[in-house]
């Protein structure tokens, strides 16, 4: 999600730091948070939306998102679409709430409670490493913060589960952050393996296994067997195959060449 500034609560808040928040159909507001919104999607998120829906990750694209191309890193952002209308409500919400809420994106997940990331160095170590902090997205409409019921920021994100959608997306912020430095625009073309990469798994999938990718890549059979059969582990081999087409790292190795 991505909050107005107005709305936004400047304090940065660790897991400990405590709050009252309650959400539930009692609430005047319920659902008023699902309208005009903008809703950025993450690898993982699409994985758990499409195979909810039963569709490839093509179609889901397709159907429920559009492409935003950040104007200072050149890296293309998918968004979650809301009805062309003047409500523009979110395809998934109904009066009885979320449609799809045991898989609903990790911005929905995380709400009223918002999350970003900081780089900073171990000065004894000498490396650099990504700091996660939260913020609490407070809008006019939102009666929850009246509500009696304690939490603390990681309480909250074990409730909503969505620790589990930051360990699988973290190397994939990774890349976005260390490669978040002026010169390092994409073209046309790396837009385009960025955008498969990251949220057209089954046709990233297809390319691993239906086009010349094997001819040219070395992939250890057992890695091959895992990504075949589990998801989350094609995703992360997709996190890898990214680095290396970015030039950040040699995760993967050209068959004949010897390292
Ligand atoms: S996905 Fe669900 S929780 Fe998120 S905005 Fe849509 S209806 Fe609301
Ligand atoms: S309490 Fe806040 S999060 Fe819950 S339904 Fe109301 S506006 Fe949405």
């Amino acid at each position: 999600m991505i909050p107005n500034m107005k709305d936004v609560d400047m304090v940065s808040l660790s897991l400990d730091s405590s709050f009252k928040f309650d959400c539930h159909k009692g609430l005047s507001c319920f659902t008023k948070c699902c309208s005009n919104i903008d809703i950025l999607l993450t690898p993982y998120d699409i994985v758990r939306l499409k195979n909810r829906l039963g569709m490839l990750s093509g179609l889901f694209l397709l159907n429920y998102t559009y492409i935003d191309i950040d104007e200072k890193t050149s890296h293309p952002f998918v968004f979650l679409k809301m009805a062309d209308d003047k409500e523009r409500k979110c395809p998934f919400v109904s009066e009885e709430g979320c449609t799809v809420y045991s898989d609903r994106p990790a911005n929905c997940r995380y709400y009223p409670v918002g999350q970003a990331s900081l780089k900073k160095m171990n000065e004894q170590l000498k490396i650099p490493y990504t700091e996660e902090f939260y913020f609490f997205v407070r809008e006019d409409h939102c009666k929850g913060f009246q509500e009696d019921r304690d939490w603390t920021i990681r309480s909250w994100r074990e409730d909503q589960e969505a620790a589990l959608y930051d360990d699988i997306n973290r190397p994939w912020k990774e890349i976005l952050f260390r490669r978040n430095l002026p010169g390092n625009e994409l073209d046309e073309k790396k837009q385009k393996a960025f955008y498969m990469v990251s949220y057209d798994i089954d046709r990233f999938r297809d390319f691993v296994f239906k086009s010349g990718f094997l001819d040219k890549f070395e992939v250890p059979d057992s890695l091959l067997e895992r990504i075949q059969r589990d998801e989350i582990e094609l995703l992360h081999f997709a996190f890898s195959y990214l680095k290396y087409i970015l030039m950040m790292e040699e995760t993967l190795k050209l068959k004949g060449r010897s390292s």
